[in-house]
C-alpha cells in the first residue's frame, strides 16, 4: 500500500504492515482492526475501510435518528423494522391544526460530525456524495462543493469525511420523514397533508433537504407551485 500525504504533510495511508491507519473522518490513528474489513467483489485483498468503528457506529447512528428522529411518531407510519426496535415518546404534535397564523418553521435535526467548512473539493471541484436507494443499494456521484455545503448545512447529508458526504435519505425515506415530522399536517392551512413542498422551489434553487421541505395538502402545494414562500403567503 502507497503512503499518500494529506495537505497538512500527515501521512493518511499507513502500511498495513505497521498495524495502524488514520481515519478518515475523526483523524485518529487507530489499530487496523478498528476499521471494518472491505468485502465488495472489486475490493483489494486486505483492504480496509476509510472509517474506524467508532465513526461507523456514529453515522449509522445517524442515519436510524434521521429515519425516526426525535418528534416524530413512528405509529402514523407502516411499521418497520427501525420502529419495531426502538420506543419514541409521543410529544406534544408539532403543528396543531390551524388556519394561517403562525407559520414557525420545523426545527432542523440536530445533526453530529464535522461540519461542512471541512470539505475540501478534488482537482475538479467536486465532492463525492454516497447513498442508499430506496431497495437498499449504493450509489455515489460527484457533485458541486457548494451544492455538498448546501445540503449538510440543510441536514440533507453528513460529512464522511473531507472529501466526501453521505445522503442521509432515500426518496422514500425523505418522503416518510417529513410527513411524520409534520405530522401530514399541511404547513400553510393546517389540513391534512401528505405531499412534500419546498419552500424555495427546485426552480428557484431550492434544494430536496428537511430545512428546505414541509408537508402540505395537494390544494396548497398545487396553488404554491414555484412561488417563494414569501410571495405566496403575501398574496
Ligand atoms: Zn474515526
Ligand atoms: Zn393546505
Amino acid at each position: 500500500m502507497q503512503i499518500n500525504q494529506d495537505n497538512q504533510g500527515r501521512p493518511s495511508r499507513i502500511d498495513s504492515q505497521a498495524g495502524s491507519k488514520r481515519c478518515a473522518r475523526c483523524g485518529e490513528i487507530k489499530p487496523v482492526s478498528d476499521f471494518l474489513r472491505r468485502t465488495g467483489k472489486r475490493s483489494a485483498k486486505g483492504s480496509r475501510r476509510g472509517t474506524c468503528r467508532n465513526c461507523r457506529a456514529q453515522l449509522k447512528k445517524l442515519e436510524q435518528t434521521a429515519a425516526f428522529p426525535m418528534g416524530t411518531d413512528p405509529s402514523l407510519e407502516m411499521p418497520s423494522r427501525e420502529a419495531a426496535h426502538s420506543h419514541f415518546p409521543t410529544p406534544e404534535p408539532l403543528f396543531k391544526p390551524q388556519r394561517r397564523t403562525t407559520r414557525a418553521l420545523p426545527s432542523p435535526l440536530p445533526v453530529e460530525g464535522p461540519d461542512a467548512s471541512v470539505l475540501r473539493p478534488n482537482r475538479q471541484g467536486k465532492i463525492r456524495m454516497r447513498g442508499r436507494t430506496d431497495k437498499g443499494s449504493r450509489w455515489h456521484q460527484e457533485v458541486d462543493l457548494e451544492l455538498a455545503v448546501t445540503l449538510v448545512k440543510e441536514h440533507a447529508a453528513v460529512v464522511v469525511n473531507r472529501h466526501t458526504i453521505r445522503r442521509l435519505y432515500s426518496n422514500k425515506a425523505f418522503r416518510r420523514y417529513i410527513l411524520a415530522r409534520d405530522r401530514h399536517t399541511c404547513f400553510f392551512c393546517g389540513g391534512y397533508g401528505d405531499t412534500i413542498d419546498h419552500l424555495l422551489p427546485k426552480a428557484k434553487g431550492g434544494h430536496t433537504t428537511p430545512m428546505n421541505c414541509v408537508c402540505a395538502c395537494n390544494e396548497c402545494n398545487q396553488s404554491k407551485a414555484d412561488q417563494r414562500l414569501e410571495d405566496f403567503i403575501g398574496e
